[in-house]
């Protein structure tokens, strides 16, 4: 008898169809023997349509109190499923995060699961049930109710299989598996059946929003065996996740992700002296923005360099404002700013062997009379930031080059 957790997202119980649909699924699964322990997310929209709520009455509103309002979501689901469940003659039973006690740390909005008590969910698979669990909550040490980020439900399902030592954990969702790159973006991706936990950890950094990134982490770090399939189709294979020795063919360049919520600002014309890069950089910590790529350019002429970074989205005119105070304080000429980009990334264990990747990435956004903005590497990826209006030309001339289409 295999212990299986598996995590329904959004669009798979999105209305009540979906829901009975999920059931029968969930059915046919503990009809084999298996033992079940499935993680649910809100109905599609949902989240969104509370944090809209939340803002009509409050501009910025309490992260406590967002908690406590988010996580109202995945308890409707929840409770639902195990509705859907039992009206089929299925036994089951929903618990909340705070029930299970799955505890976190209090940062709301983004905690971190700390532990996860599985002496109810033990007690309740050896009465038989399917055990149904809120995805994305958990509780502090304190008592009071945390979320775990957007498209946190992935992380709860890898953590519940990592603390019950699941044999898998199977993340069921509205594509079938990894693809090389978004479907949504280029219609000729092709889905993989593996990939390891090294790559998947950087596309889902870089912007891929299939996983949420903490859940691969902790897959990777507890080893949990992790596939991705398909809520609505019939495709038992997926993409599994796994450790790179288990995967036989290694790709150069195994997928092409995309981040849309990056948003760069420069400074330019700043005096170029030891201790720039701190004093720019610093209000900016401070403020708890985080930045991820950073371009300084060599001094151009009478000691002034320019000095560019990206930030999210959300923090873009946060991080504008503060820059202009900085701009002022260490006489820079002015500032820049540009929310219209994105960042692309080639990602594949293979770079590490192969030299000349990104020369070649270069020369086919080239090619494309795509302008080069800033550009990142490391051993297994190569991130380059364009204007946004070029997203769908570099990754599908990027994908046709490199044959990512073809095995
Ligand atoms: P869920 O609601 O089930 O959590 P998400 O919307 O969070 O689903 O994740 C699934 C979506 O991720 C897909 O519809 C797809 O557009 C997007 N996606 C982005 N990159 C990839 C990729 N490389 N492979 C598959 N899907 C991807
Ligand atoms: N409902 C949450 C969200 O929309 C968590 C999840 O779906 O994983 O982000
Ligand atoms: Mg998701």
């Amino acid at each position: 008898m295999a212990l299986i957790v598996q995590k329904y997202g959004g669009t798979s119980v999105g209305s009540v169809e979906r829901i009975q649909a999920v059931a029968k699924k969930i059915k046919a699964f503990s009809e084999k023997g298996d033992q079940l322990v499935v993680s649910v997310s809100a109905m599609s929209g949902e989240t969104n349509r509370l944090t809209e709520i939340a803002q009509e009455i409050q501009d910025v509103p309490s992260l406590r109190e967002m908690d406590v309002l988010l996580t109202t979501g995945e308890q409707v689901t929840i409770s639902l499923l195990s509705m859907a469940l039992q009206q089929l003659g299925c036994d089951a039973i929903s618990y909340t995060g705070s029930q299970v006690r799955i505890t976190t740390d209090s940062a709301h909005g983004k905690a971190r699961i700390k532990s996860i008590d599985d002496h109810r969910i033990h007690a309740s698979l050896g009465a038989g049930k399917v055990v149904v669990v809120a995805g994305f909550q958990g509780v502090d040490e304190e008592g009071h109710i945390t979320t775990l980020g957007r498209g946190g439900s992935d992380t709860t399902a890898v953590a519940l299989a990592a603390a019950l030592k699941a044999d898998e954990c199977q993340i069921y969702t509205d594509v079938d598996g990894v693809y090389t790159t978004d479907p949504r973006i280029e219609p000729n991706a092709r889905k993989m059946n593996t990939v390891s936990y090294e790559e998947m950890l950087e596309m889902a950094s870089l912007g891929s929003k299939v996983l949420q990134i903490r859940s691969v982490e902790f897959a990777s770090k507890y080893k949990v065996p992790l596939r991705v399939l398909s809520s609505l189709i019939d495709n038992p294979t997926g993409t599994l996740i796994t450790s790179e020795e288990n995967i036989m063919e290694k790709a150069i360049i195994s997928g092409i992700a995309h981040n849309k919520d990056e948003a760069k600002l420069s400074l330019i014309g700043v005096p170029d002296k030891p201790g720039i890069a701190f004093k720019i950089l610093k209000p900016i910590s401070e403020a708890n923005i985080e930045v991820d790529m950073i371009v300084q350019s060599v001094s151009a002429r009478e000691g002034l360099t320019n000095f560019a970074f990206t930030v999210h989205r959300n923090d873009f005119s946060k991080a504008e404002e503060i820059l202009q105070k900085v701009c002022k304080g260490l006489d820079a000429k002015a500032v820049q700013s540009d929310d219209n980009v994105v960042k692309v990334s080639l990602v594949g264990i293979g770079m590490r062997s192969h030299a000349g990747i990104a020369t070649q990435m270069f020369e086919i956004l080239h090619e494309e009379n795509v302008n080069i903005q800033m550009i990142s590497t490391s051993e297994i990826k190569i991130s380059v930031v364009i204007d946004a209006k070029y997203l769908e030309l570099a990754v599908r001339s990027l994908h046709a080059a490199f044959e990512l289409d073809k095995e």
